[in-house]
């Protein structure tokens, strides 16, 4: 052993993807052009959540910039449903998915254009069917009974139902953070079911206009999307030989995520854009009259959003500083892990309003719910917080409000901007 052996080096804990979508001022996070507190004030309560305007704009520029202008981009509002946002998004993105007709009237109101609205989900009812027939929206047809549900509507309105098949396929989104299609799912219809549904679909006299393939949702590696839509249009290809009218609309999902956890690294858009020309260059000689779409919700909106809470109390528990805020996980269950998460992380979050400051410490945020589950963040290193300061969740703007139980042990309800 020599003198000169250098200490074996530390083992470094994964950290979180930079958070670099907002500027900071004096010390503070700036959304929407404001600093957190003076935004705070405007909104007149925590905890709110802000959705920014200009992250949104850049996130679509950002896409447009990487994928073939021809393939269309359309906005999933289950990921964030708010009208402002819906309405902002539709000005800047070609279409609006929706996944009931709760959704389908915010969309309509927001402007959308119904040529470019189109509706998913299983389990449609016959009323939701008969709204979509008369707004003009295409259908993803999710199985037989729509079908038939359908060719009823389609007499008596005297409008003939504009559909598309959504396929369960027979193979899955690798690397995806929840698989929507693949081996048996509630979700679309089999392959092996297709010939017969087709069949039916040109009995009905409904107007056939294509294909809707989604695969899953947040999945960082761009390879395996690059595969899942190779896969997508291969199979649509060979749909398309038996389908009762030319495949105009192609939706090939989406599923591109954004980095929560640590160790989590952004998605690169490049090989995706590369991919997307290949199949555009291959559709124009193949499925002449088919558009190419991607459906994203979100990584088109869950960047641009934070959910701010204050603290109210600090507390030292056997050595453990605990930060109880006003907020948690009655508004942001997924940043408390139990949306869909099989195992805790803790989301970027900090002290919007100390992030000039050294002195960091180890820290929870929780809320004011009596559970254990009302954890915000799980011993993170945060600025160090004062009663009043504000603690930001980033990564916010997706499955956030409308994805918590508002209701659960009666605290107020949150606020949600668009600055
Ligand atoms: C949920 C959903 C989306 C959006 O998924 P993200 O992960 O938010 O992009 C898109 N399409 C369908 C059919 C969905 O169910």
């Amino acid at each position: 052993m020599t003198d000169t052996a250098s200490p074996p080096p530390a083992r470094r804990l994964p950290e979180h993807a930079p958070m670099q979508q907002f500027a900071v001022q004096e010390g503070e996070l700036v959304i929407g052009g404001e600093r957190l507190s003076v935004l705070a004030e405007r909104v007149g309560q925590t905890p709110f959540y802000a959705y920014d305007r200009g992250a949104l704009r850049q996130r679509v520029a950002e896409l447009r910039q990487a994928l073939p202008r021809q393939v269309k981009l359309h906005y999933a509002m289950k990921a964030n449903p708010m009208p402002a946002v819906v309405g902002f998004m539709a000005g800047l993105v070609d279409g609006i998915d929706v996944a009931s007709a709760g959704e389908l009237k915010v969309a309509l109101d927001a402007g959308a254009d119904p040529a470019e609205v189109s509706f998913a989900g299983p389990g449609k009812t016959e009323a939701e069917l008969r709204r979509a027939v008369a707004s003009r929206v295409l259908i993803n047809l999710e199985s037989a009974r729509e079908v038939q549900l359908l060719a009823g509507i389609t007499q008596r309105l005297g409008l003939p139902a504009r559909v598309a098949v959504r396929v369960n396929p027979d193979f899955e989104l690798k690397g995806s953070g929840m698989k929507m299609g693949g081996g048996p799912k509630q979700f679309g219809v089999d392959v092996e079911q297709l010939p017969a549904l087709m069949a039916e679909i040109r009995a009905a006299g409904l107007g056939f206009e294509g294909f809707h393939l989604f695969a899953g949702s947040q999945n960082l590696r761009a390879e395996s999307i690059c595969d899942a839509q190779q896969q997508s249009y291969a199979l649509a290809l060979r749909l398309a030989e038996i389908a009762p009218a030319p495949v105009q609309f192609l939706n090939l999902g989406g599923g591109f995520g954004i980095p929560y956890f640590p160790g989590e690294q952004r998605l690169d858009l490049a090989p995706i854009g590369e991919n997307l020309a290949g199949l555009v260059e291959r559709a124009a000689r193949e499925l002449p009259q088919a558009s190419l779409v991607i459906e994203l919700g979100r990584y088109l909106v869950g960047e641009a959003g934070v959910y701010v809470a204050r603290v109210l109390d600090r507390k030292v528990s056997r050595g453990q500083v605990f930060l109880v805020t006003d907020g948690g996980l009655h508004h942001h269950l997924s940043a408390s892990g139990n949306f869909g998460q099989v195992v805790r992380k803790n989301y970027p979050v900090t002290i919007g309003n100390r992030l000039g400051e050294e002195a960091r410490e180890a820290a929870s945020v929780v809320g004011p719910l009596c559970t254990p589950l009302d954890l915000l963040a799980d011993r993170m290193q945060l600025p160090v917080a004062r009663e009043g300061d504000l603690a930001v969740v980033f990564q916010s703007g997706a499955y956030g409000a409308s994805a918590s139980p508002q209701n659960f042990l009666g605290h107020p309800g949150c606020v949600e901007v668009l600055v």
